[in-house]
């Protein structure tokens, strides 16, 4: 499918390098992901990018670990990227590496800048830099340290090294244009002091580089042939060309493309570590989390991810990607692949008077239309039955065609149904049965006799069901820029109080006993749904991954 999309500009610039012979028609390109949070799908555009371009080209990706920075990293968050990028391609994320692992190696390039008159030792306070480096408007000025002696700024950074000054005494900073129009370029800082340990390299350093310094290092030592990144980094390029001209070593090139943006959604790994830690969601893998693993636990495949990326595209400019195309894509996908089931989410009780107590058959139901291969399975019929407490209406609305006194409906698989009578709570006046006639001749759901029916409902044998709880999820924000606030807000405001509805009290067929967690279904009339983590044998828990409305294919019908 995807072979057959018009390449993107990222997908034409590698093709036209391969076809020159630059590189030697290698490509290399890379996923860095810092190690600050679990990945979302923001990500999942990335990886899909970066892992797609090397395997449509015989290349390679590598998965690395940005991990310069000692104070965020943490170990879960190495095993969840690991697991979510093989999740999402087999035989992705197998050549994994470490940023740290070339500390030493980049250590050894600032020498040689320093030895180079190219950078220098200062010992300007953080908040003096950041004075000293002007604005917009404003030029920037020298630090008084600018022109020590090669000689001195090797001794200082040495001793910066060892462990001889406190955190944040002095760093060093690349010798570039205080007076460049572009700020990155004012003397970035490359190092800065921090006593902390790293999760690998323990206590062996206390300098640790900067994004910027160490980001196209790390790209030049892997020899990367292609490192794309987001267009916030655009203003970087010329920083990250100057630390490889100015080292002369191999310089890979970098490519910036327009960022996932999706509405009702959060993208940015800080803002969802404060959803989790301030208990609005349930933790990383939360099923509203557009996170890799809540979309996981949610019911989504990898295959619809993908193909949702490749739809998307890749362009250079900014934009937000309406929600219910991601939808669109995982309903596409299970309608495919899903197994069809009969649930009562609420369910109300149905008598059929003229079938026999004691009695009960079974019936065939085929378990998925899209899907020959997959066959059929029984579902067992009785005298008591539960139906959707939706599909019955005692004052029935003009276009209303389902269940009321006196009508007949068809049971998916089973028979031709009347009511014949209501049951009602005497105090609250709440209907809490229907008495009902079947037709035996209707068995299957044909009448013989040519009789229609308008509507066909979903039911399951009260004797032979399983009790189980279904979590109903909705956008976890109520806007479409969860950013939109009045003053004085944050996200926070825009939460979706009915994101999550828990229905305690269903009822599902005796099929889905056992179903392994991750599995997934298509309850018939209501939507995807898949096993989560917390069921147990007798009592499974479903999450609903995504009705069976399409609102994004309404959108596209009206767009066309
Ligand atoms: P966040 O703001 O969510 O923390 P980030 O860019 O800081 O994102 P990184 O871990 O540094 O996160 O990202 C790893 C890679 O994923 C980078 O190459 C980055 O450009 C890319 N990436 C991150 N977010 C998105 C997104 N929303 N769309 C596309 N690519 C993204
Ligand atoms: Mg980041």
């Amino acid at each position: 499918m995807a072979g057959d999309r018009p390449q993107d500009f990222i997908r034409q610039i590698v093709t036209r390098d391969v076809s020159a012979g630059k590189n030697g028609g290698a490509v290399v390109t890379r996923f860095p992901p810092e190690l600050n949070g679990y990945l979302h799908i923001g990500h999942a555009k990335s990886i899909c990018l970066n892992f797609g371009l090397a395997e449509a080209n015989g290349g390679l990706c590598n998965l690395r670990f940005d991990d310069t920075n000692p104070s965020t990293e943490e170990v879960e968050y190495v095993r969840s990227i690991e697991n979510d990028v093989r999740w999402l391609g087999s035989g992705w994320g197998d050549r994994v590496f470490y940023a740290s692992d070339y500390f030493e190696q980049m250590y050894e390039y600032a020498v040689a800048l320093v030895r180079k008159g190219k950078a220098y030792v200062d010992d300007l306070s953080a908040e003096e830099i950041s004075e000293y480096r002007g604005n917009f408007t404003t030029p920037g000025r020298n630090s008084p340290h600018r022109d020590r002696s090669v000689e001195e700024n090797l001794d200082l950074l040495a001793r910066m090294r060892a462990g001889e000054f406190p955190d944040g005494a002095k760093t060093l900073r690349a010798k570039i244009d205080m007076a460049s129009p572009n700020q990155n370029l004012r003397d970035p800082v490359m190092y800065r002091i921090v006593h902390e340990s790293h999760h690998r390299t323990g206590d062996a350093w206390c300098i640790y580089p900067m994004y910027d310094w160490a980001h196209g290092l790390e790209d030049s030592i892997e020899r990367v042939t292609h490192s794309i990144c987001t267009l916030e980094f655009e203003n970087h390029r010329p920083l990250y060309d100057w630390f490889l001209d100015a080292l002369d070593v191999y310089h890979p090139q970098q490519i910036e493309f327009a960022r996932l943006n999706l509405s009702y959604t959060l993208m940015s790994k800080r803002k969802l570590l404060e959803l989790v830690r301030r208990g609005a969601v349930d933790g990383w893998d939360d099923p509203r989390m557009p996170t890799l693993s809540g979309l996981r636990r949610r019911g989504y495949t990898p295959d619809a991810i993908r193909e949702f990326c490749a739809r998307i595209g890749v362009a250079r400019a900014d934009s937000v990607v309406d929600v219910a195309q991601l939808e669109h894509a995982i309903r596409e996908d299970l309608n495919r692949r899903a197994a069809r089931v009969m649930a009562v989410l609420r369910p109300l009780r149905v008598v059929v008077e003229n079938y026999p107590e004691e009695q009960s058959e079974e019936l065939d139901a085929v378990n998925n239309p899209e899907d020959p291969a997959a066959g059929t399975r029984k579902v067992p019929f009785s005298r008591v039955l539960y139906i959707e407490r939706d599909d019955f209406r005692e004052d029935p609305p003009k276009q209303f065609f389902r269940l009321a006194l006196g009508r007949e409906v068809r049971l998916r698989y089973a028979y031709f149904v009347k009511c014949v009578s209501v049951v009602k709570d005497p105090s609250s006046g709440e209907v809490t049965e229907l008495r009902c006639t079947y037709d035996p001749a209707t068995r299957g759901g044909d009448s013989p006799d040519g009789r229609k029916v308008k509507a066909t409902l979903h039911w399951v044998s009260a004797e032979h069901a399983l009790g189980a709880e279904v979590r109903l999820y909705d956008h976890l924000f109520a806007k479409p820029d969860p950013e939109e606030v009045r003053e004085g807000q944050d996200f926070f405001a825009n939460l979706n109080p009915n994101s999550l509805e828990r229905v305690a009290d269903c009822r599902v067929e005796p099929s889905l006993r056992g179903a392994a967690p991750g599995s997934r279904f298509q309850f018939e009339r209501l939507g995807y749904f898949c096993v989560d983590r917390d069921s147990t044998a007798e009592r499974p828990v479903f999450n609903r991954t995504v009705t069976l409305r399409d609102t994004w294919a309404k959108i596209e019908k009206r767009q066309s």
